[in-house]
């Protein structure tokens, strides 16, 4: 498709939060949305890299808010997007092997059942009986929550891509953003290595690159992207095909089912921010190591059959930023610290009703603004794996 010259409103990502801002937008009656992605394919930065995970699971309540919207837009996806999505409602098991994960683990089932989540706290054995592959003889507490599961990203932006064309949406590959004209406070342009693009509005929807993009319309985001990195077993057919998602908080390690056998991954606590998205190695035996002594199955049974890393695109207080910027139109939809996949459907929903409207509706969110963190309003999330 040839570059257009002007937009209305311009998307910087095909990730899934370009996607879904780009069909929501499509969907309320706008019908001149460009989006532009750098890479050949869409969805395949941090959202096709990602473990799939969706979650009620959180420590704010806003983040729980969040869940209680985008993970029923994933429940109707196929009807309205008309797309599977595979929706495995395989249950988040969280692990505590200390008293102050179990304290807070047990204040977050209780803000969690206070706004309607069915969220069960457990005791340690009750771990135990639930994971006998497992060794948890450690485990004092645990969180279930059966609607907790995993769901395919590139289906989820396959849909909205396709879906948002149908509305008329220019959607671009290979459209890389290299600059951003400002003129006085306000956007001018967006260059690109395909041409110049008129517009009067941006939404940075960049993830792990959001900030190099704000950088561009001289505005400071604090977005660093940070290295994760995972693998796959071959079939493993000693684990049940009710397998819940697990995950050892202390040493933020986890495990689901994958096809017949695990995707398994753990965070490097050391790791520095930077872009490199090549698997360590090393870092990857660390992780092997530390799985086969929560599984000691893994050891004969299991060969890896593919690994890779991905970007975290972290804040400092592990919140997304939603909204504007000191730059008018340049708008962001960013930051969503390891976690976003699940709340790209509302987000890009939320950001429609921002742009659109002036103001969230669907979540009011508008306390996750960027001037939150001159302003000192940081709200911290607990939940981050
Ligand atoms: C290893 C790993 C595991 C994760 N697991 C989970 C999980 O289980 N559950 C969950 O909810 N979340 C998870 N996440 C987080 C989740 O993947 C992200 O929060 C989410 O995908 C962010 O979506 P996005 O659209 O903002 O970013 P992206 O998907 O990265 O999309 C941004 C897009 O912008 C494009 N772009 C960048 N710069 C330019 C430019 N100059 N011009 C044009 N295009 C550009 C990129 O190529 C990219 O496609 C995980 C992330 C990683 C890395």
């Amino acid at each position: 498709m040839n570059l257009p010259t002007t937009a209305d409103i311009l998307i910087i990502g095909g990730g899934v939060m370009g996607a879904s801002a780009a069909y929501h937008l499509a969907q309320r009656g706008m019908t001149d949305i460009v989006l532009l992605e750098k890479e050949e394919f869409f969805g395949t930065g941090a959202t096709g890299r990602c473990a799939g995970g969706v979650r009620y699971q959180f420590s704010t309540e806003i983040n729980v808010k969040l869940s209680l919207e985008s993970l029923p837009m994933i429940e109707r996806f196929r009807d309205e997007i008309g797309q599977d999505v595979h929706y495995r409602q395989c249950g988040y098991l969280l692990i505590a092997t200390n008293e102050t994960i179990a304290a807070t683990f047990k204040q977050n089932v209780a803000m969690q059942n206070s706004l309607g989540v069915q969220t069960q706290l457990l005791t340690g054995d009750e771990v135990r009986a639930r994971l006998p592959l497992m060794r948890f003889e450690d485990a004092i507490a645990g969180t279930f929550n059966q609607k907790d599961g995993t769901v395919d990203p590139n289906s989820i932006v396959a849909g909205y891509i396709s879906a948002a064309q149908k509305l008329g949406v220019k959607a671009i590959s290979r459209a890389e953003v290299t600059g951003i004209r400002v003129r006085g406070d306000e956007v001018e342009a967006v260059e690109t290595n395909q041409g110049v693009i008129q517009t009067r509005t941006i939404l940075n929807a960049a993830g792990p690159w959001a900030g190099e993009i704000a950088k561009m319309a001289g505005v400071q985001i604090p977005i660093v992207p940070i290295r994760r990195q995972m693998f796959t077993t071959n079939p493993l057919k000693e684990v049940p095909e009710d397998f819940p998602f697990v995950i050892d908080f202390a040493q933020s390690l986890y495990f689901h089912r994958e096809g017949e056998g695990l995707l398994i991954g753990m965070s490097n606590q050391n790791e520095k921010p930077g872009f490199d998205q090549n698997v360590d190695e090393e870092f990857e035996f660390v992780n092997l190591e530390a799985a086969i002594e929560r599984m000691p199955l893994l050891e004969h049974a299991a060969s890896r059959a593919s690994h890779w890393a991905g970007l975290y695109e972290v804040t400092p207080d592990a919140h997304p930023i939603f909204g504007g910027s000191p730059v008018k139109g340049f708008q962001i939809c960013a930051g969503f610290s390891g976690h976003g996949f699940m709340h790209g459907p509302v987000s890009g929903k939320l950001m429609t009703e921002y742009i659109l409207d002036g103001k969230f509706s669907t979540v009011d969110v508008s306390m996750l603004d960027l001037a939150r963190f001159e302003e000192g309003r940081l709200i911290k999330e607990y939940n981050v794996v």
